[in-house]
C-alpha cells in the first residue's frame, strides 16, 4: 500500500484540485495504525495555491468515502495527540508508551487514545404504514430538520443505559426493545456515535427545552427535512422508510 498523506490545519483539512500534496513544513506529524502520514500544519501558514483548507463535513460530497473515513480518523489520531503532550496528574512531558499510548517518565501514568462514546437511537411506534418515528430538532440543526435523539454516555455506564436516560430526560418517554443498529466514528472532534432502534413504551413527548427546540412524532410518509448522507441517523432513517417500502427524499 502507497504512503498517503493526510493534511491538517486546525480542523481544516487541505485537500489539493490536483492530484498531490505540496510538501510542507509539520508543527507535528503522526504514523497513523494503517501506515499513512497524519501532518497538522500552524495555524498561521498560508494555504498553498492549489489547495483548499475544507472542513470534513464541507469535504464529504467531495471525496469518496474511504478518503474521507481516513482523513476522520487522521484527524481523530491528531487531536488526540496534540491534547496529550503532558501528564495530566504530573505535568511532566509524556513519552512514547506501550502500543498507541503515552506514558509519564514521572509518575508512571499511561494514557491510550480514547473516544468520546455517543448513543443515537431512532424510536418508532405503530405498525406498516401508519408507523411513527419520535424526531426532535435541535437549534444547532440546519433550517426545519428533525433527525433522532442523541447524547453522550456518561463514566459508569453502559451504552443501554445512555439510551434510556437520555430519551427520558431529552423526550420524557419510556423505551424498550433497544436493537444494535450500527455504529460510525464521528471525528467531530472525537466521537464514536452507537446507534439504536427502539419502540415506544409509555409517556407522551415532552421535549427538553435546554436542548431541544421540538420533538413529535412523523408518520413515515410525512417526514420532514432529514439530516444528510453523512451520518449515521440518516442512515438509520433510511432503513426505517425502505422497510417500510417507501422512499426518503433528497
Ligand atoms: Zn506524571
Amino acid at each position: 500500500m502507497s504512503e498517503v498523506r493526510i493534511i491538517f490545519q486546525g480542523d481544516r483539512l487541505w485537500l489539493p484540485s490536483g492530484s498531490a500534496l505540496p510538501e510542507v513544513e509539520a508543527e507535528f506529524s503522526l504514523r497513523l495504525p494503517e501506515g499513512h502520514l497524519a501532518l497538522k500544519v500552524a495555524g498561521e501558514q498560508a494555504v498553498p495555491e492549489g489547495v483548499e483548507a475544507l472542513s470534513l463535513r464541507e469535504a464529504f460530497p467531495r471525496m469518496d468515502l474511504e478518503a474521507w473515513v481516513r482523513a476522520g480518523r487522521a484527524y481523530q489520531w491528531l487531536e488526540w495527540a496534540a491534547g496529550h503532550r503532558f501528564c495530566g496528574r504530573c505535568a511532566t512531558a509524556l513519552e512514547p508508551g506501550e502500543g498507541h499510548g503515552r506514558r509519564c517518565p514521572a509518575c508512571g501514568l499511561a494514557v491510550f487514545p480514547s473516544n468520546a462514546t455517543a448513543i443515537i437511537v431512532l424510536i418508532s411506534r405503530g405498525e406498516g404504514r401508519n408507523r411513527e418515528l419520535a424526531l426532535a430538532r435541535s437549534p444547532h440543526f440546519k433550517p426545519g430538520v428533525y433527525s433522532a435523539i442523541a447524547g453522550f454516555t456518561e463514566p459508569g455506564e453502559s451504552l443501554e443505559q445512555a439510551v434510556h436516560r437520555e430519551v427520558a430526560e431529552e423526550l420524557g418517554i419510556r423505551v424498550q426493545g433497544l436493537k444494535y443498529f450500527g455504529s460510525q466514528p464521528w471525528p467531530f472532534p472525537n466521537g464514536l456515535m452507537v446507534a439504536f432502534l427502539a419502540e415506544h413504551l409509555a409517556g407522551e413527548l415532552r421535549p427538553d427545552p435546554t436542548e431541544l427546540e421540538d420533538a413529535r412524532w412523523f408518520r413515515l410518509d410525512a417526514l420532514p427535512p432529514l439530516p444528510g448522507p453523512l451520518s449515521i441517523a440518516r442512515w438509520m432513517l433510511d432503513a426505517a422508510v425502505a422497510e417500510a417500502g417507501l422512499e426518503t427524499g433528497a
